[in-house]
């Protein structure tokens, strides 16, 4: 499979997901915590002691190793010189080195799924503090019906409010950690701004949102959907006390004004809040082999503040918010789903050009970014440039520990690859491409390789 597509698309490292190069000091000091208590933290914690976890961390370890790792060599087609290794990405959720490659893939997902001329709102709903233990202790069984049950108080609000019986259109992002990575999972929930009237066949938007009744109406649908999940003497108990202590209903936040008419890119602005990691590599100041000192943001007073944790406690910071294996962080659900938004798409945007707050096209359509990008974005340097002759360099070598060699350029000029094959225009190579196609049909300089 792999191979596949690489044939097809040979000149996208994208595809293969390549990480940023340059591990910094805080990257050895995350692996050494990992090397040194992995173990250790897992007899304190059997919960973690399986192959799946087990699996996350290894990759994690191995990470930036291309020998491992598999990589990607890129040469001078020109002058045969200049050389550049790129390792790919592990995709292990617990490493902070790829978080950045899965922070952009997630805003160019995201993005893509955004509609132009539809007003979107950004909703937060939260769960209070005596339940955060429940969710992480049944985190298998609640985390899926808690993104439904986040759907399902919208619609229900829209449809009050309205007096129509109203479906809305949703994306959904689940996260478990606060500012400091402690256990505290919410939905980050990009609502439309309103909702499809079924019976009369109209779209009906609503201008602001009561927020005293969404408070009371989470609640409502929270509590209702634990009971049914969770039929313990515990949950009811859970459940009754949160009724008495909450008579306001539960936190939800719903950011002021409409969202895209104020951020260029919403899914941009999103990921800042949503896509972060619990701890992220360069918030660790130090670790002596028994405690790790981080510092973060604070929601609450707006200062940085510094934390020392033991370091199983960091640890358990870190995997605490591991997602069950193929579990999806992001979902879109009613008339946001891609076939019912296109067969809707003319009423919605009738409707919405009767609303005069509409910016148009004010959301911006990201391109995911190449690694090319990625790394000229953070060391201000074309890595694809060669540093002698300063052409682009191309493809030479991809190996995958799994597949093997997957494209040897060598062997293919060896088996005639350019050979019978009459010289073609170069493609105009566009940022994000390497050289390799462009090789094709121009003579090779080959000095020094063979
Ligand atoms: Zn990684
Ligand atoms: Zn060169």
């Amino acid at each position: 499979m792999v191979k596949k597509l690489h044939r097809k698309h040979p000149h996208t490292p994208t595809r293969c997901a390549l990480m940023i190069a340059a591990p910094s000091q805080d990257w050895n000091i995350f692996q050494q915590i990992f090397v040194e208590h992995w173990d250790g933290f897992k007899r304190v914690h059997p919960r973690y002691n399986k192959p799946y976890y087990d699996g996350l961390v290894d990759k994690m370890l191995r990470c930036g190793t291309p020998e491992k790792m598999g990589y990607i060599e890129y040469r001078c087609p020109q002058c045969g010189e200049g050389k550049h290794l790129v390792a790919m990405s592990c995709k292990s959720s617990l490493c902070l080195r790829c978080a950045k490659v899965y922070v952009d893939n997630w805003v160019s997902q995201v993005s893509r799924m955004l509609h132009e001329g539809v007003i979107y709102r950004h909703i937060v709903l939260t769960v209070p503090e005596i339940l955060r233990q429940t969710f992480y202790q049944q985190s298998k069984d609640v985390l899926s019906p808690f993104m439904r049950c986040g759907v399902r108080c919208l619609d229900d609000v829209f449809s009050r409010v309205s007096g129509k019986a109203l479906k809305g259109g949703y994306i959904v992002v689940i996260q478990t950690h606060g500012r400091n990575g402690q256990y505290n999972p919410h939905l980050h929930c990009i609502a439309t701004s309103g909702g499809w009237d079924q019976k009369a066949k109209q779209w009906v938007h609503l201008d602001y949102l009561p927020y005293p009744m969404l408070r009371k109406k989470w609640q409502w649908h929270l509590l209702t959907m634990l009971r049914q999940t969770g039929k313990t003497k515990e949950i009811k108990r859970l459940v009754d006390a949160c009724y008495t202590r909450y008579r306001e209903g539960f936190v939800t936040n719903v950011q002021k004004g409409d969202v895209p008419s104020r951020y260029q890119s919403l899914a941009r602005y999103l990921a800042k809040y949503v896509v972060s990691p619990p701890i992220s590599l360069r918030r660790i100041d130090h670790y002596d082999g028994q405690g790790v000192t981080y510092h973060y943001r604070s929601q609450k007073t707006e200062r940085v503040e510094r934390e020392t944790v033991a370091v199983y406690t960091f640890i358990g910071r870190m995997v605490q918010h591991v997602f069950p294996k193929g579990f999806q962080r992001v979902r879109y659900y009613g008339v946001q789903a891609t076939k019912t938004f296109a067969k809707m798409k003319h009423m919605i945007h009738e409707a919405l050009a009767m609303v005069k707050s509409i910016v148009k096209g004010a959301i911006k359509i990201i391109a995911p970014m190449t690694y090319r990008q990625r790394y000229q974005q953070s060391t201000g340097r074309d890595p694809l440039r060669c540093p002698h002759c300063h052409s682009d360099m191309g493809v030479w070598r991809i190996w995958h520990p799994t597949y093997g060699v997957i494209h040897d350029e060598l062997e293919a000029i060896r088996r005639g690859k350019y050979a019978s094959q009459a010289p073609r225009a170069a493609p105009a190579g566009s940022p994000g491409r390497t050289v390799w196609p462009t090789a094709r049909g121009i003579p090779l300089s080959l000095s020094g390789l063979q």
